[in-house]
């Protein structure tokens, strides 16, 4: 990816994020936003971004410095303990897999790829929200079993359960593709190609296939609204996220797609906007909407030498 192109991927995430805080958990249909606000649900500040961006933003810091999974959840302590990460050096929320997690590297001990809760019922989207700048580093890995690995190693960090990491394959594999050249069409259509196919070795993941086949289909983008979720639960999330994506001719769009949805606004505008700046790679995130971002000095620091490390040269 180009610098620029890089620095606008990033930046579309954290302020789908910052736009969908204020409306969170609020129920569709009962508001309507279209410009960044602030206060609502969290009672933040215009411009405060939340667990969603504060984590990438931790795993953003981890991949430039060379950081290994221990390395990480040191991070993603100092974003529960301390407020690392954040617009004001306050943490106002954090999903309950996510810290139980943290306390079972800190307080049990436990290897770091063997913390992340296995349960059915932890199947949040608390590993896909927090996963985009993988697809950067990976996206001149050509081997997939390689690229699988790579991403369930960090989705197992907070979530273990098979469900989980299929959403985690889907959405960077997705990423992969159209980074590479393909389209949301001819991605879908590869990505589920490929891995129904490599699946077959692991055959625990393949067995949650089902829940995200109806999802995996170019014309998802021409659904009516009232056939799509807004939960957090991690299916819902990558429905949601990928309809926004299909649906959207811009950036924006998907970002008042999402934060209008109702349920996990914040998620569900970060997953969409990093997906649709893939989508449209010569588009730029609004302006305004970046500029109102709290603390450009925290996100400078964190993401400008990442995009120095990992942009073409
Ligand atoms: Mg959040």
């Amino acid at each position: 990816m180009q610098a620029a192109q890089l620095r606008q991927f990033i930046y579309a995430g954290i302020v789908g994020d910052a736009f969908g805080v204020p409306v969170e958990f609020k129920a569709r249909g009962t508001y309507q936003v279209t410009q960044m606000t602030g206060n609502g649900t969290w009672d933040q500040p215009r411009g405060s971004w939340s667990d969603d961006s504060a984590m990438t933003l931790a795993l953003i810091d981890n991949l430039t410095t060379d950081g290994n999974y221990a390395d990480l959840f040191e991070k993603f302590q100092a974003y529960m303990m301390w407020g690392a990460y954040t617009p004001r050096d306050v943490m106002f929320d954090i999903g309950k897999t996510c810290a139980h997690a943290i306390r079972n590297r800190f307080i049990n001990q436990l290897p770091p790829t063997a913390c992340g809760d296995a349960s059915e019922f932890a199947n949040g989207n608390g590993a896909l929200m927090r996963l985009a700048p993988l697809a950067v580093v990976l996206q001149a890995e050509p081997d997939l079993t390689t690229r699988l690995q790579v991403t369930a190693d960090y989705t197992k960090l907070t979530h273990r359960h098979p469900r989980a990491i299929l959403g985690s394959y889907l959405y960077l594999e997705c990423l992969h593709a159209m980074l590479n050249g393909a389209s949301l069409a001819e991605a879908l259509v590869q990505v589920s190609a490929s891995l129904s196919l490599t699946l077959r070795h692991a055959p625990d993941v393949l067995a949650e296939w089902s829940y995200y086949a109806p999802y995996l289909t170019p014309t998802i983008g021409t659904w009516s609204v009232d056939q799509i979720k807004s939960t957090a639960y991690v299916v819902d999330t990558f429905g949601a996220a990928l309809w926004c994506t299909a649906k959207a001719q811009s950036i924006r769009e998907a970002i008042v797609l999402a934060a209008n949805l109702g349920g996990d606004t914040d998620t569900i505008a970060t997953i969409a906007a990093s997906w649709t700046a893939i989508r449209y790679p010569l588009q730029a995130v609004p302006a305004e909407w970046q500029a109102e971002l709290l603390n450009h000095e925290l996100l400078n620091k964190l993401i400008e030498p990442f995009v120095t490390k990992y942009a073409d040269k």
